[in-house]
């Protein structure tokens, strides 16, 4: 089993405490992702889709995970299993000091994680206090214009990086 936390960084022009809708641990935000097989080195062509409510038990033992797929190439089955209660909101001081937020832990058995894509909702808000819902990143950026706070507020530069927990 490898843990990989997700990290996600942005420019954030007057805004704050980008997180999924529901929070860091959003039972139903969806996680979109590629899976490469550590068997056979294939990877995945389209996006795996996990999130937290979707829990499906494992064959073997007790518990449960989040995915458990065939690799389509070597046939081995693999998982991944989410693990909530380490993400943070990534803040303004942060994203200006060019630093990541730790969104989600994935222990991965048989596969690494790679090419995060940012679906499902997201929340934010202004430095001014507005606070924006249902925000949607999966274009790439985000502006808006805060009427009460009255300033731009821009989402830009998404990036994100699985690494790897010791
Ligand atoms: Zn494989």
């Amino acid at each position: 089993m490898v843990k990989f936390m997700l990290k996600i960084a942005a420019d954030l022009k007057n805004l704050t405490n980008l997180q999924p809708q529901g929070g860091c641990d959003d039972p139903s935000f969806s996680y979109l992702f590629k899976l490469k097989c550590e068997n056979c080195g294939e990877m995945s062509w389209r996006e795996t889709c996990v999130s937290l409510d979707h829990a499906v038990p494992l064959r073997r033992g007790k518990g449960t995970t989040n995915l458990i797929q065939k690799c389509k190439h070597c046939s081995r089955v693999e998982t991944v299993t989410m693990i909530s209660g380490q993400g943070k909101p990534l803040i303004q001081e942060e994203s200006e000091a060019g630093k990541y937020a730790p969104l989600m832990v994935f222990e991965c058995w048989g596969y690494e994680p790679v090419d995060y894509v940012f679906g499902g909702w997201w929340k934010v808000e202004s430095v001014e206090g507005t606070k924006f819902e249902y925000v949607d990143l999966s274009g790439g950026d985000f502006a808006e214009y805060d009427k009460e706070g009255g300033c731009q507020v821009i989402i830009s530069n998404l990036r994100s990086t699985f690494d790897v927990l010791k």
